[in-house]
């Protein structure tokens, strides 16, 4: 079974009882339906202004055929012949019976004329229908009769494919028929659902499902896609009117999820109110207003999921109303929604004010992203930000567009001509010269993402030139992928420098190429020249894999570390000792290979010289603190024989150690883990932009 309710709106002239005829018959293709729907439109409002005229006055008579005249009306465009005096008749005698009703009657027969149109609606359509009397079913504030009551009344009639009942009505344990509250309709659902536990609860309106705030008053108001009880909860009693807060009651005791949605966009998935797990991290849901006419003040409540912080989160509250201009009266919270209060006459901006807050992300910037540079990482970065696109619109509020990705040597120029204030430019080149139109490119007030380390280990004064351009000119220069690939390297180092915390040592185990190389050669029988040529076709070496053994690339890691450090270290500072010497240097590659497979012995001899210290060749730049030192410090690289307790020890194939000792902290600060991958690449050089 399936409980569906129809609001005075959904069924509020002909055209859109065909709507509600259209979702209800096509629900009924899948499971027996209970359809609960209110009175049409403004009828309960004209029902209660009639019980106030006077008996057989001329305005209670005009109040009754214009009430009539839309119902007749109705009839005239759903029905012909026959049928339609059928039901014109019965209408007919509901009025009559209104008209001689007891005054606190008459709010009563709104829903019986609706339901009574509806059923007759059905079955002339072919639905084997039933009309349910709520007035006998319903028992006000017996939930144990109301249950046993409608769920007889419905086994009764195994073959009734759809059930109609008026919603609103019910009547006091003595038998007088009374009410259920004003929009009691979604409640007398919730009972229905409860009593022949629905599988489902849906309560049909004019708006998409509860939202953030009431889309009447806030424009940016956005349906909420689930949320639990408690929440729905609280949204009913402190304003929103698209559900009428004893509902939640019945549904959430049967564990009967409640769907919100909107009669007039049936695919929209409106809200599901469900029993959902306690946020980890507390969340805000949305923010209703209940208006206080007496006092002249509006009583905000902003609802929250999960435990706030009360405290903070009124202290931002106050924040964001003050800077609309508004005074909060009061504002406290109970740990899970805030409330504040505000003069009548500025209700609506300070809802406005406080969905801003809390709902509304920033402006959406839409990043121009300039791609130079077509190799691996290039390529895995377009297709990266393609498919992560929505989700980071989601989550940072930023769209990124890519305006260009070239391999063109006059790129960044173009660029730096043509490309918007704000844009970004991204380098994934390995370009020795691109770093030349760095300062031009920041001038001109475009940021800089860069993976090209040969763009950053540039002579300290370049280096510094770009730096002080970056920042006269408001953009950034961001280049943490140049160091580690995607660990937060360099951002740990300029934390702990901006804070004036001093640097006692950086190791670094950065070079991919060499720490593969190195532990592989522990581990397999394999000559070292068959290692280096192996990795060599695995693309992971430099094209000339002598710039790996030289230490090069490990140099230019170890300039960008220093530097971010503060400490402006020069090629010509760091002390290399490389795998292998000049002796290589003016050979063709086949040549190198063989005078590599020649020296065998030499590499061998150094593996087992540390073998018989249980200690591991592991090629390591480092930077350490020594007064002799140029700049304070010493930096070398070199192949050390590092033992158990070292965190290099254990890292293998392109795993990346850094470990950085400085005065503020009494343990190394040790970042381990994946230094190569041109998606990982990619991701870090994304995660640059976007930071
Ligand atoms: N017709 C009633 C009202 O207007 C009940 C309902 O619509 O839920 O309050
Ligand atoms: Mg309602």
């Amino acid at each position: 079974m399936q409980v569906l309710k129809f609001g005075g709106s959904s069924v509020a002239n002909a055209t859109n009882i065909s709507r509600v005829l259209d979702i209800v018959t096509k629900a009924a293709r899948k499971d027996r339906v209970a359809l609960v729907c209110s009175a049409i439109s403004g009828c309960t409002d004209t029902l209660l202004g009639l019980a106030k005229t006077e008996a057989g006055s001329a305005e209670r008579q005009v109040m009754l055929q214009g009430l009539k005249a839309r119902h007749d009306d109705i009839i005239r465009r759903l029905f012909t012949g026959k049928e339609r005096d059928e039901v014109s008749a019965k209408i007919a005698g509901l009025f009559d019976k209104l008209a001689a009703a007891p005054e606190d009657e008459m709010v009563t027969f709104g829903e019986l004329f609706s339901t009574t149109i509806i059923a007759d609606k059905l079955r002339c359509e072919g639905i084997r229908t039933k009309w349910l009397d709520s007035r006998i079913l319903v028992i006000k504030d017996n939930e144990t009769l109301t249950y046993n009551n409608i769920s007889t009344a419905v086994a009764l009639e195994p073959k009734v494919e759809v059930f109609v009942a008026p919603g609103f009505i019910a009547s006091e344990y003595d038998g007088k028929v009374t009410t259920l509250g004003r929009g009691g309709s979604d409640f007398s659902a919730a009972l229905y659902a409860a009593a022949l536990k629905a599988s489902r609860l849906e309560i049909w309106t004019d708006v998409p499902g509860i939202m953030t705030a009431n889309p009447k008053l806030v424009e940016a108001a956005r349906t909420i896609p689930e949320m639990s009880y408690q929440a729905a909860l609280d949204m009913a009693t402190h304003g929103a009117k698209v559900l009428y807060a004893p509902t939640v009651k019945p549904a959430m005791e049967a564990g009967i999820a409640i769907h919100i949605l909107n009669t007039f966009e049936p695919e929209n998935p409106g809200t599901v109110v469900a029993a959902l797990p306690e946020p980890k991290v507390a969340g805000w849901v949305g923010v209703t207003s209940t208006d206080d006419t007496l006092q002249g003040e509006s009583l905000i409540c902003l609802v929250g999921s999960g435990h706030i912080n009360g405290e903070a989160s009124c202290v931002r509250t106050e924040e964001a109303l003050k800077q609309a201009g508004i005074k909060t009266l009061s504002c406290s919270s109970d740990g899970t929604n805030v409330y504040a209060s505000v003069r009548l006459a500025v209700a609506r901006e300070a809802l406005n004010a406080i969905h801003r807050e809390y709902f509304e992300i920033a402006p959406r910037s839409v990043l121009e992203v300039y791609i130079a540079g077509k190799g691996a990482v290039g390529s895995a970065l377009v297709s990266l930000i393609e498919e992560s696109a929505g989700r980071i619109a989601e989550r940072t509020g930023k769209v990124l567009r890519v305006a260009g990705f070239s391999n063109k040597h006059d790129f960044a120029q173009k660029v730096c001509k043509t490309a918007p204030r704000g844009s970004i430019f991204v380098d994934v080149t390995d370009s020795e010269t691109i770093y030349k139109e760095y300062e031009g490119l920041l001038r001109e007030g475009i940021n800089i993402v860069s993976s090209n380390r040969r763009a950053l280990a540039v002579p300290f004064v370049e280096y510094a030139a770009m730096h002080a351009a970056a920042q006269e000119n408001g953009v950034f220069l961001r280049y943490e992928t140049t160091v580690g690939s995607a660990l937060p390297v360099l951002e740990s180092i300029a934390a702990g420098a901006n804070t004036g915390d001093e640097l006692i040592s950086i190791e670094a185990v950065v070079s991919c190429t060499l720490n593969r190389i190195l532990s592989e050669y522990t581990l397999t029988p394999c000559t070292f020249a068959q290692i280096v040529r192996k990795a060599q076709d695995e693309g992971l070496t430099e094209a000339d894999p002598r710039i790996d053994l030289s230490g090069r690339e490990a140099l230019r890691k170890l300039l960008i570390l220093a530097r971010e450090a503060g400490v402006p270290l020069e090629a010509e500072d760091v002390e290399i000792e490389p795998v292998i010497g000049a002796e290589y240097a003016g050979l063709s590659l086949e040549e190198f290979y063989a005078k590599l497979e020649a020296d065998e012995p030499r590499f061998a001899a150094l593996e087992s010289a540390a073998d018989a210290q249980h200690r591991r060749q592991r090629f390591v730049a480092s930077l350490v603190k020594d007064p002799a030192g140029p700049h304070g410090y010493k930096a070398s690289i070199r192949v050390e024989n590092v033992d158990a307790s070292h965190p290099a020890y254990r890292i293998k194939g392109t795993e990346n150690a850094i470990i950085i000792r400085s005065t503020y902290h009494p343990y190394p600060l040790l970042i381990q883990g994946a230094g190569e991958g041109a998606r990982l690449a990619a991701s870090s050089v994304l995660n640059d932009i976007l930071k």
